[in-house]
Order: structure tokens, then C-alpha cells, then sequence
């Protein structure tokens, strides 16, 4: 047996003994667990089943074990993603931290920041939001106006961020500040982490549409930053900040983490709501073109995707696709929330209404909530600028 047959056999193994069956249903948005000082566990079955993988490190299978990471390889973290995804077993933590900080961290971090910041991540301990976008800032991003001041032993940071989402629960939060506003836009940007508990940082949520807020205005008024938080060097946030785009832009392609239930199946939907013929297939050809039509296009973003990880694993990626993934993906799950609301029909126009059922609920909500990936990260538009621009070498 190869190491690695040894290792997938170990750990299918090891997520059978450890993962319970309850962990092991598509989960819900009210279970997922996210990190932080005040987390809470939705059951017994969900801390265990959380505990058991930190221990491990498999909340970040392949980041370095001296951070209390898994160190697997980018092969072992691919077969514990496809063992995990065999046996269906829910993702053990949810963090922004995990998905994007993390890794820019581990690049662009001193020795004594990651030692005192990734293990409370893997952990789940301390949960963090991003603080990029401002009122005036948004897709030009480099126009950002909150300042640190340099005075001596600490920053002394003013200003606002908004959309932060999730501020209000927030323990830290890593921020582009301008420290040098006489220097070109991109060149004058810091980046900065700050502990949300610190005296005069104030959060205010932003009612949306639904009802519900995960959006959030912060306010940093005279806020003290000690200067060993400054990540990378003054005044060279920038080259932190698109390294962590880079992470935050492949998350949004490749997850519908933040949907409020992952995994629908088109087919099977279409299986349930749909009129079948005699041999079972959907008899209404016109639409079953269509399904099989984006069922074919997902297998290639898919494919995408795997070429990729072999370009990662022979270190010769072109950047280029990487550009593409973000776009390609947030519209591909926003056409997939458009034909399942077709094959749905009328079921699919209740968002709390007892006539609907919960999964029709969730199928709209998704719908609706897919939206913003287009515009979260950076938006498609702006993509579109970028490939247009460096993939495809076209003058702005
Ligand atoms: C779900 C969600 C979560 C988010 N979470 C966070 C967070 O935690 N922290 C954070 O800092 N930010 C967050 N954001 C904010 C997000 O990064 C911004 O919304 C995004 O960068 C766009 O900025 P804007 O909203 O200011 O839009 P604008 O920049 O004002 O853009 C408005 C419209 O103009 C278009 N446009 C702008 N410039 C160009 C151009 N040059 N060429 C063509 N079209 C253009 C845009 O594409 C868009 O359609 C979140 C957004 C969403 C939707």
C-alpha cells in the first residue's frame, strides 16, 4: 500500500470512530459552528465532534503543525476532503480567520504573531472579521481613508469600516489603515490587527432587507494599537491585503459555505418536484436540457478546479486561472439558485410561510443570499476588469 492509501484508510478510520452520525447530515445555518471567545456548541454531538478534529489540527489539515495546524500535505488534505465528503460529515468549523486570515498570516506574519495567533484559530478561540471596505471604499479599495498614526509606542487609529460582517461578534479584526497619506494610494497602506475589546472601537449593525443583520458599521475612535500588530511592513499592507483577497476570492468560488444549507442537488430536487416519464427522467425536455447543461458546466468548473491543485502540487500555477475561478463560480452557483427556483415554482416564493415547506424556505433564502457572492470579495464586475486586464492582456 502507498503512504498515502495508508493514510486514507487511516483516516476513514478515524472519522468513522470520530465523527457522530448526527454530524453527518447537510448542516444548517443556526448549527455551523464559528470560532471565538463567546462560541457556542448547537449540541454535545457538535462540541465533540468540533474538539476532536482542533486536536488534531484538521480544522486546518494543512497548515504547519509547530501552530498547532494538521501539516498534512496538499495530497493528505485532498483525501481527508473526499473521506470527510464520503461519509458527509460536516465542516468542524466555520472562521474567516481559517479561511483567509490564516494563510496570510502564515505568509506575511512574524514568528511571534503566528505563534500567538494561529493555534487560537485552529482552535476556534478567537473569531475574526475583515476591515477593508469603507463608505468611499469599496471596489477601489486603495482610496481608504481610516489612519494610524505613528506616535511612538502605539498606532493611534480613526476612522470607519463597514459591511464588516459579523463586527458585533467579532474578538479581532485585521484592518487596511493609512499610515502615510502623502504617498500614492496603494503605497501609504498598512495592515493592521486590533482586538475589538480595545477602548474606543464601537460596532453598529446594519438592518438588511430580511429582517436579520450580519452586516456592521465600525468605528475606531482614538484606538491605541500596539505597533508589534502591525502585519508586514509599514506602509506594504497592500501586498498583504491582495495576498489575502486571494484566499477570501478562491473561498467564495469553490463554497456555499455561507448559504444557509450547502449542498442541494439540482437533480435531486428536480427529481422531486418535477413530472418524471415512464423511464424516470424529467419529461419536460426543455428544462432537462438546461439541468443537464449546468450540470455539465459545474463538472468542468470542477475540473478547473482540479487542475489547479495539480498546478499547486507541481508549484507551476497560472495565475490566470485563478482569476477566473471566483467569477466563474459565484455565477454558476447563482444560475444552479435560479434553476432551482424554476423547477420549484410557486413552492419556491415563501420565505417563512407554513404552506412551504423548510427546504423550500432554504432553496429561497439561498436564492436570495447568493446574490451578494457576486459582489462580496470583490465584484464581478471588477473580476471581469482584472481578467480582461492581466489574463487576457487587454488595455483598460
Ligand atoms: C456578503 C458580503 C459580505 C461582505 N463582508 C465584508 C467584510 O467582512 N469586510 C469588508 O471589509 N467588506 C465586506 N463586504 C464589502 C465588499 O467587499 C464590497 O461590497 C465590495 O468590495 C464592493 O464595494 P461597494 O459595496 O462599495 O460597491 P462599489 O465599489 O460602490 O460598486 C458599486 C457598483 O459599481 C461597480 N463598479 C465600481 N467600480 C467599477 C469599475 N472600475 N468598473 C466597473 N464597474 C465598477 C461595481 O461592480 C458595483 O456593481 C462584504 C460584501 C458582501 C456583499
Amino acid at each position: 500500500m502507498s503512504d498515502l492509501e495508508t493514510f486514507r484508510a487511516e483516516t476513514r478510520a478515524w472519522l468513522e470512530a470520530h465523527c457522530p452520525e448526527s454530524q453527518r447530515q447537510p448542516i444548517l445555518k443556526r448549527e455551523q459552528i464559528w470560532g471565538g471567545r463567546n462560541r457556542v456548541f448547537p449540541s454535545a454531538d457538535a462540541q465533540a465532534w468540533f474538539e476532536a478534529m482542533a486536536d488534531r489540527g484538521w480544522t486546518a489539515p494543512s497548515w504547519p503543525k509547530e501552530y498547532g495546524g494538521g501539516g498534512l500535505s496538499i495530497e493528505e488534505a485532498k483525501v481527508l476532503q473526499q473521506e470527510m465528503a464520503r461519509l458527509k460529515c460536516r465542516p468542524p468549523l466555520y472562521e474567516i480567520g481559517i479561511w483567509m486570515f490564516g494563510p496570510a498570516l502564515l505568509a506575511y506574519g512574524n514568528e511571534a504573531q503566528k505563534q500567538e495567533h494561529i493555534p487560537k484559530i485552529v482552535k476556534g478561540e478567537i473569531r475574526w472579521a475583515q476591515g477593508y471596505s469603507e463608505p468611499g471604499a469599496g471596489s477601489d479599495l486603495a482610496s481608504l481613508k481610516t489612519k494610524a498614526e505613528d506616535m511612538g509606542d502605539h498606532f493611534l487609529v480613526n476612522g470607519t469600516k463597514i459591511w464588516t460582517t459579523n463586527a458585533h461578534k467579532a474578538d479581532w479584526i485585521f484592518c487596511l489603515v493609512r499610515t502615510d497619506p502623502s504617498a500614492p494610494k496603494q503605497q501609504g497602506i498598512s495592515f493592521l490587527l486590533i482586538d475589538m475589546a480595545s477602548e474606543g472601537v464601537s460596532v453598529s449593525p446594519i438592518e438588511l432587507i430580511s429582517g436579520e443583520s450580519e452586516f456592521c458599521q465600525t468605528f475606531f475612535d482614538n484606538v491605541k494599537v500596539p505597533k508589534e500588530n502591525l502585519v508586514g511592513e509599514l506602509n506594504k499592507g497592500w501586498d498583504v491585503a491582495k495576498e489575502l483577497l486571494k484566499h477570501e476570492r478562491t473561498l467564495m468560488s469553490s463554497m456555499e459555505s455561507m448559504s444557509e444549507k450547502e449542498d442541494f442537488s439540482l437533480l435531486e430536487l428536480a427529481q422531486q418536484y418535477l413530472s418524471l416519464n415512464s423511464e424516470g427522467t424529467i419529461e419536460d425536455g426543455e428544462i432537462r436540457s438546461r439541468i443537464a447543461q449546468l450540470l455539465m458546466e459545474m463538472e468542468a468548473f470542477e475540473q478547473l478546479n482540479e487542475r489547479m491543485f495539480y498546478q499547486y502540487k507541481a508549484k507551476q500555477v497560472d495565475q490566470r486561472l485563478g482569476m477566473l475561478l471566483k467569477h466563474i463560480g459565484t455565477k454558476q452557483l447563482q444560475r444552479k439558485d435560479e434553476l432551482i427556483l424554476e423547477v420549484l415554482g410557486n413552492k419556491a416564493l415563501s420565505w417563512t410561510a407554513p404552506t412551504a415547506n423548510q427546504q423550500e424556505h432554504i432553496v429561497t433564502r439561498n436564492w436570495a443570499f447568493n446574490k451578494s457572492h457576486t459582489i462580496a470579495g470583490g465584484t464581478s464586475e471588477i473580476q471581469l476588469n482584472i481578467i480582461a486586464k492581466r489574463a487576457l492582456g487587454m488595455a483598460s
